[in-house]
């Protein structure tokens, strides 16, 4: 009888993904970056995010209250953002803001 096959564990290569604040999603590890831990700048990049929706800027708030949070490249405009020169991913430009956060639900924009 053969024994079970030996349990190959693969060498802690699993990809990382994280929970972005603002829309909710997993995303690769390389498409977040963090929430500024800046009082000023978070109220702020709250306040873009939120854009008028106190129900959301409160759950937003509330969660950043917690503790370390990260938030996705969705949320910043493309021209934010440069091309890595290692990598073939994108890094965001530093102190730029988030776009305002329309949930995809949303279709009053027009
Ligand atoms: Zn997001």
């Amino acid at each position: 009888m053969l024994s079970e096959a030996s349990s190959v564990q693969s060498p802690t290569v699993s990809i990382r993904r994280r929970t972005c604040v603002v829309c909710g999603s997993s995303t690769l590890n390389s498409y977040v970056t963090s929430f500024t831990r800046v009082p000023d700048k978070q109220e702020q990049w709250v306040t873009v995010l939120a854009n008028g929706d106190a129900g959301f800027e409160d759950q937003l708030k509330a969660s950043l209250a917690t503790g370390r949070k990260y938030i996705c490249y969705d949320h910043f405009d493309r021209q934010y953002f440069a091309q890595r020169k290692t990598d073939d991913g994108f890094e965001l430009i530093r102190n730029r803001n988030p776009m305002a956060f329309v949930s995809y639900s949303f279709t009053g924009i027009f």
